[in-house]
Formats: structure tokens, C-alpha cells, sequence
């Protein structure tokens, strides 16, 4: 059966291959009209040459007036093929444009598709749980340890939710060229002790996490964005490592630049994939074999904020596996 998304392409395929098949059989008819006449013409020609007393024991063949139409058969013959040439050459290419970006509407479509899909989740998955913990809350009297735990778990999970929203507004700034980002100077050190805490506060997978931040590094900077650029990070740094492996998150300066280098030891990213994790809504694998859930803004939204900033973003492997992300901005002091 063929798949619904590759139905369009086909039916691209068809006309293309009708207007191929139509413009060779008109060349092909203008060549024997072509022919056709250059006979006829030659056959009047010949025998009003040969009633002229004046020709008499001499071939038509060898006139002037015969060589001079038949250079023009040849001329028109010529002119046909060649145009009929570079008429089904600029065919092909005016395909391969049409064929290319068919292609990548028809990928973008099928990302945003799965991009709904796992919005649906993502969003209904936390609500859920925190109406649970409202009711057990409401319903019956827990000792106030429990309570606590409870009320943790929520906060965790809207911090989730409000993590997705600022993602999706983020991303959809992008689509204005007016970015609404204001720049101003951020201690940059701060903003990762802060993380640092909120990380190791709510360590579910019992990762080791090693902070090494420099103190005191400034840049001139949109704090929000930047924020989501190293939670972003840090995010799939342990959303894509297994439980009790390591991530190392360092800051430090050198000279005019600072450098933030986040390394972990999760499943790694193969070579073929590590420019494509940052288009939009691009995730790795597919969805029904896919263990964590996300929406493919995440590298998008990073990839971005870094070029707004005019800094660099290198992507490498881990040794033995995994995977450092580095990015390097200017500072101000
Ligand atoms: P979200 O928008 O919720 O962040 P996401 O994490 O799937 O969703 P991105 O952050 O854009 O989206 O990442 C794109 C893909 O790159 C991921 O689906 C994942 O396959 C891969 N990836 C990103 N970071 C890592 C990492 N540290 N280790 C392994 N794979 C990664
Ligand atoms: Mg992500």
C-alpha cells in the first residue's frame, strides 16, 4: 500500500513523467512534419525544374536551389533536437527544485504532526499527576512528610510544564524576525549556581553531577534566553542518560570568551544525525521505538539563542560514549 505522506510525490512523478512523454512525442511529430515537407518540396521542386528546357541533362540534385533548401531541413532539424534538449533539461531541473522542496514540506509536515502528537502528551501527562496529588491532598489527611513529597512532585512537574510553554514561545519568536530578546549584563556564573541547586534538588535519576563554575564571568546577554539555552542542555543531558551515570557542566573563562561545556554518558549521538538534532521539531529515531518523550524544540531553540548571541555551539562524543556539548560566547569583563 502506499503511504499516505508519499501519495502527492507519485502524483508529481505522474505529471512529470506526462510532460515528458508529451513534449518528446511533439518533438518527435515535428520532426517527421519537418522531414515530411522537406520531401514534398524537393519532389514539387525537382519536377518544375525538370520541365525548364534550360535544365535539361542536369540534376536537380546539384542545383543551388536544392542545396539551399536542404540546408535549411538541416537547419530546422538541428534547431528541434537541441531545443527539445534543453527543453527537457530545464524540465528536470525545474523537478528536481520542485521534488526537493516538496520533499522537505512533506518531512516538516510529518515533524509537526509527531510534534502534536507528543505536545498532547507532554502536556496532559503532568496535569494529570498534579490533579492526583490535589485530590489525594484534598481527600485525605497525610502525615506532613508525605504531604511534602507530594507537593515536590508537582512543583516538578509544573516547572516541566512551564519549561515546555517557555519553549514553545521561544520558538515561535523566531518565526518574527524581531526576536523580542533584550539584551543586558548577566552574571553568568550565578545563573548556573542557581541551576546547579534546582538540578541537584531534584536528582530522580540519581545522576553525579560535577558543577565546575567559575566565578564572576559577565556577559551581555537576554537572560530567559540564555536560561533555556543551558536547561535545554542540561535536560537532554539526563533525559538521554541512564540512571547513576555521570555529567560534568563547566564554566570557565578564557580570555575574552567564556566556555560552557556540558559532557554526559548517555546513548551518544550518531555522526549522520548530529547536524539534523538542530532543525525544528527534529528528533532522533522514531516514534513508536522512542523511550523519552519531547518535542524537538529543545536544540532548535538552543541553536538559535547561541547565533543571536553571535556564539558558537561544537557538538562531539564522549569517550567511551556520550556526548559534550560546547558553546562559546563573548564575555564583557
Ligand atoms: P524537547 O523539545 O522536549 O527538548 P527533544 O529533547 O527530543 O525534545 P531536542 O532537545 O531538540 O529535542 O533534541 C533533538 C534530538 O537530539 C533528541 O530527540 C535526541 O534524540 C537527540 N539528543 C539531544 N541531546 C542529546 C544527548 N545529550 N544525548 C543523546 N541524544 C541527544
Ligand atoms: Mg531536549
Amino acid at each position: 500500500m502506499i503511504k499516505s505522506q508519499s501519495r502527492p510525490l507519485l502524483f508529481l512523478y505522474i505529471i512529470f513523467a506526462y510532460v515528458i512523454a508529451f513534449s518528446l512525442w511533439w518533438a518527435y511529430l515535428l520532426y517527421c512534419k519537418n522531414e515530411l515537407s522537406f520531401k514534398e518540396m524537393i519532389e514539387l521542386k525537382s519536377l518544375s525544374y525538370q520541365t525548364n528546357s534550360a535544365n535539361k541533362n542536369k540534376s536537380y540534385f546539384l542545383s543551388d536551389d536544392y542545396l539551399s533548401i536542404q540546408n535549411k531541413y538541416e537547419r530546422q532539424k538541428k534547431m528541434i533536437m537541441s531545443e527539445g534538449v534543453f527543453f527537457i533539461g530545464i524540465l528536470m531541473v525545474g523537478f528536481i527544485f520542485v521534488r526537493r522542496s516538496f520533499k522537505k514540506e512533506l518531512t516538516l509536515a510529518n515533524r509537526q504532526k509527531n510534534f502534536l502528537l507528543s505536545i498532547t502528551h507532554e502536556l496532559k501527562s503532568p496535569l494529570a499527576s498534579i490533579k492526583l496529588v490535589m485530590q489525594t491532598l484534598l481527600k485525605r489527611n497525610l502525615p506532613e512528610e508525605s504531604k511534602t513529597k507530594f507537593v515536590n512532585n508537582s512543583l516538578f512537574d509544573i516547572e516541566r510544564l512551564e519549561s515546555l510553554v517557555d519553549n514553545i514561545l521561544i520558538a515561535t519568536k523566531f518565526e518574527n524576525d524581531n526576536y523580542g530578546f533584550i539584551k543586558e549584563e548577566v552574571d553568568i556564573s550565578y545563573m548556573l549556581h542557581l541551576l546547579k541547586n534546582k538540578y541537584e534538588m531534584n536528582n530522580k535519576k540519581n545522576i553525579h553531577f560535577n558543577f565546575q563554575i567559575e566565578n564572576d564571568i559577565y556577559i551581555n546577554a537576554d537572560k530567559t534566553g540564555l536560561t533555556s539555552v543551558f536547561v535545554n542542555l542540561i535536560d537532554n543531558a539526563i533525559k538521554y542518560s541512564e540512571e547513576n551515570t555521570s555529567i560534568n557542566i563547566t564554566l570557565r573563562k578564557e580570555d575574552d570568551k567564556c566556555k560552557f561545556i556540558i559532557e554526559d554518558e548517555g546513548a551518544g549521538i550518531p555522526n549522520d544525525e548530529k547536524e539534523k538534532i538542530f532543525d525544528k521539531f527534529y528528533r532522533i529515531g522514531n516514534e513508536e521505538t522512542r523511550k523519552a518523550k519531547g518535542t524537538g524544540l529543545g536544540l532548535y531553540i538552543v541553536n538559535n539563542i547561541i547565533k543571536y548571541h553571535e556564539g558558537t555551539i561544537e557538538l562531539k562524543n564522549n569517550t567511551p560514549q556520550g556526548t559534550i556539548f560546547t558553546i562559546i560566547l563573548n564575555t564583557i569583563n
